[in-house]
Order: structure tokens, then sequence, then C-alpha cells
């Protein structure tokens, strides 16, 4: 089968042999795949990762011993292999095992391949009516609907979601169903707008003083979630949230960040991290269009031209871009 590897920032698309399905294990064929930051990371040397990248996908269950009503169906992928043996596995907390693999990022292949072995367990059957251009964002707002799962929302929380990217967004439209009171901060009108189609407050901060912003803004958000990708932007997150307000953080970065716990002591904040979240969850969430994600695609290309589509996930303000397998 054709797969992609990384290795010293250049893109391999290898012949890799169809692999063998364990006990507990079914054999997936790729349908769609959608290309993260986190893989932009992972090119880039983060985790050091050596096998077959790709963790956002949905595919054909083809082959699957122990679970034969499977086979046919299309499945999302729940990422995180816990060992199976630990407290935290055992309780069902697998996200947080200390030796999970986890598919596409650490000791497990992804799905930037024809084919890809994965646990039963972390397969979720797609009904019918989801569309798998929709299905392929599963993963993603897994992790965005994980903050409500975290922080206790009310109808009038005021939250603000800083950053308009692909994260950003899909933060948005997750917890926009959770508050009257959503604002979006980012840079790029045409982003912004999208949120604001979905009935979501926007704030363009590229058009606004930073001074006068931070006056305007300082305190005003109960809740405020840091979703820029931009490592130093916790400090104004702080400055956003009410005292003894929450910040979540979702901005993951190989650079660490600097920041001032002045603020955070002072004014009793609460800082919360935040990853994955339950695929099943944003499943339901997609096929009920819950949340709409068809404005965050951007383009559709096939699998043979994958270097060309990475360039293009990597060029900044790109949306979504997705790999077809057909
Ligand atoms: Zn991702
Ligand atoms: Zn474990």
């Amino acid at each position: 089968m054709k797969a992609v590897t990384f290795q010293n920032q250049t893109i391999s698309m290898i012949d890799a042999p169809i692999p063998e399905v364990s006990a507990h294990e079914a054999l997936v064929k790729v349908l769609m795949a959608g290309i993260c930051a986190t893989d932009v990371e992972l090119f880039n040397g983060y985790q050091d990762f050596q096998g077959i990248p790709g963790h956002e996908f949905v595919g054909m269950v083809e082959k699957a011993p122990q679970a034969p009503e499977l086979v046919g169906r299309r499945v999302a992928v729940d990422i995180n292999i816990g060992c199976g043996q630990c407290l935290k596995c055992r309780t069902g907390d697998t996200r947080h095992c200390s030796s999970r693999r986890v598919v596409g990022i650490r000791g497990k292949d992804g799905g930037f391949a024809e084919y890809c072995a994965l646990p039963i367990d972390n397969l979720r059957v797609l009904p019918d009516r989801l569309e798998t251009i929709h299905a392929v964002f599963a993963e993603p707002l897994a992790a965005a609907l994980e903050i409500a799962q975290q922080v206790h929302i009310r109808h009038d929380t005021k939250i603000a979601v800083m950053g308009d990217g692909k994260m950003g967004l899909l933060c948005a439209f997750a917890l926009n169903h959770y508050t009257t009171n959503l604002t979006v901060l980012g840079r790029h009108a045409d982003k912004l707008d999208m949120a604001a189609r979905q009935g979501i407050s926007i704030t363009n901060t590229a058009e606004v003083d930073p001074e006068k912003l931070e006056d305007r803004l300082k305190g005003a958000f109960d809740l405020v979630v840091e979703a820029t990708g931009n490592p130093d932007a916790i400090n104004q997150a702080v400055q956003l949230v009410e005292p003894e307000g929450t910040v979540v953080v979702k901005t993951t970065s190989h650079q660490p960040s600097e920041m001032n716990l002045a603020a955070v002591v002072v004014n009793e904040i609460s800082l919360v991290g935040s990853r994955c979240g339950d695929i099943g969850f944003a499943v339901k969430c997609l096929a009920n269009q819950w949340v709409n994600v068809a404005p965050l695609v951007d383009t559709v290309y096939p699998f043979a031209e994958f270097e060309k589509a990475f360039e293009h996930a990597m060029q900044p303000g790109s949306r979504k871009i997705l790999v077809a397998f057909e």
C-alpha cells in the first residue's frame, strides 16, 4: 500500500505492507484524512515520530475477526490507545494512560496510508446520513467539545475564543451551543465572517489598537479559550478574563510559553489545559448537524498529491486541507 512518512522535514510516499491486524484490531481502508497543525509540528520534528502520521480520518472496515458486524461500516477513530492495565485505563480514561499510544502521533501508525490497523474499541461507526467530508472533523471537533466537559458553562457565561484558525473556529462553533454570549477574537476578516454567519459576535483585533483593545476588554469574560497557536497569547488571555475566571489553553507548541503568573495568582484565575475529547459525542453533533463544519473545508486533494496538499496546509490562513483516497 502507499503510505506517507516524514523524515528530516521531507515527505516520502513509500510502499509499505498492508498492516497485519492483531486479535482486537480491525483493518480499516482509509477514505479521507485531514491535515492538522499537529501534523505540521510532527513534520518539524515534534515528538520525534517515526511511523505513518495522520490522526484525523474516516475509513471503511475491511476486516475485523472479532467484530464481523463492523465489516463494510464507515468509522471515525478515537486516537488514544491505552495500555489496558493501569488504573486510568481500567477506569475508562485511556486518554491519560501514561504508556498510551496515539494514532499517527505516538507509537502507532496513522491514516496517511491506504490502510490502517486499529483497535476495535477505538472505532466509532458513522450513521449513513453523515457525509465523510464532515465526519473527518470528528477528532478536532471532539477536542473543541471537550471544553464544555471540563468547565461548567451556563447560558449566560461570557466566553471569548482567542484565535480564528481551524481550532479556534471549531471551539467557537462547539461552544455556541452552550452560551448566548460568545465572542471570537481573530485577525482574519474571512474567518471571522464564518463565525458571524453562525450568530457569533466577532472582534477583528487587527483593526483595533492593541492597548485600546485591552482597555476595552480587560476582565470582560468569565471564560477565555486560548486557541491562537501562539505560545505567548496566554498573557493576553489572562488579561481578558475576569477575576476568578477560567482560561482554557488549547495551544500546543514546541516553543515554551513565557508568562507572568502574578496576574493568575492575584486574580485567582484557573488555568485549564485541554486536549482530546470524546469522538462518539463529536460524531453525534456532526450527524445531527448541530455543528456546521462545511465552511472550514478548504481543498480536497487526491492522496497521490499528498505533498502538494501538505504544502497548502502549511500556508498561513489555509482552512482544512483534506486528502481523498478514491
Ligand atoms: Zn489534529
Ligand atoms: Zn493504561
